[in-house]
């Protein structure tokens, strides 16, 4: 495992134990290069998950990814990073439960979300402002392609 503060690829384990669940594994990893300590999960990955994003890209699910918006969220905020962790778990195990392949950015934004508001209320509101302005700039965007691509067809919108 590569060490994250320096790129050298020769790091140490100076521990490893089982996460409170039993879900994964936590390593405490040591760099004799730069005396830089840092944490491992190791988890079962069951399937390959595709998001599939609203301009119709779909993208392999990256759970690091996510963990770090969800820690951009969590900036400075008083929370275990073991609860983290499990919300996380919680999270990814919910989309291979539904059973599909390929999942809609929106329903990961949403999960996200109600995760969140139950850890942390703060993180929640940041997540959510950001995840809520995203949406706001698409819906625009998706509203100007409308306006130029299209003649008035005589729709009112109250009739
Ligand atoms: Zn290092």
């Amino acid at each position: 495992m590569r060490c994250p503060f320096c790129s050298n690829e020769e790091t140490q384990v100076k521990d490893s134990r089982p996460t409170e669940d039993g879900t994964a594994i936590r390593r405490r990893r040591y760099c004799p290069d730069c005396s830089g300590r840092f944490t491992t999960f190791e988890r079962v990955q069951l399937r390959e998950l595709m998001v599939v994003k609203k301009s119709g890209r779909r993208v392999p699910f990256d759970r690091d990814k996510l963990m770090r918006s969800i820690q951009v969220a969590l900036r400075k905020r008083p929370v275990d990073p073991e609860r983290v962790e499990r919300m996380v778990s919680g999270i990814v195990r919910r989309l291979e439960s539904l059973g599909e392949s390929e999942i809609k950015s929106e329903t990961v934004g949403k999960l996200v979300m109600e995760a969140l508001k139950m850890l942390d209320d703060v993180a929640y509101v940041r997540f959510a402002s950001v995840y809520k302005n995203f949406r706001e700039a698409k819906d625009f965007e998706e509203l100007l392609g409308e306006l130029s691509g299209e003649d008035d067809n005589g729709e009112t919108g109250d009739n």
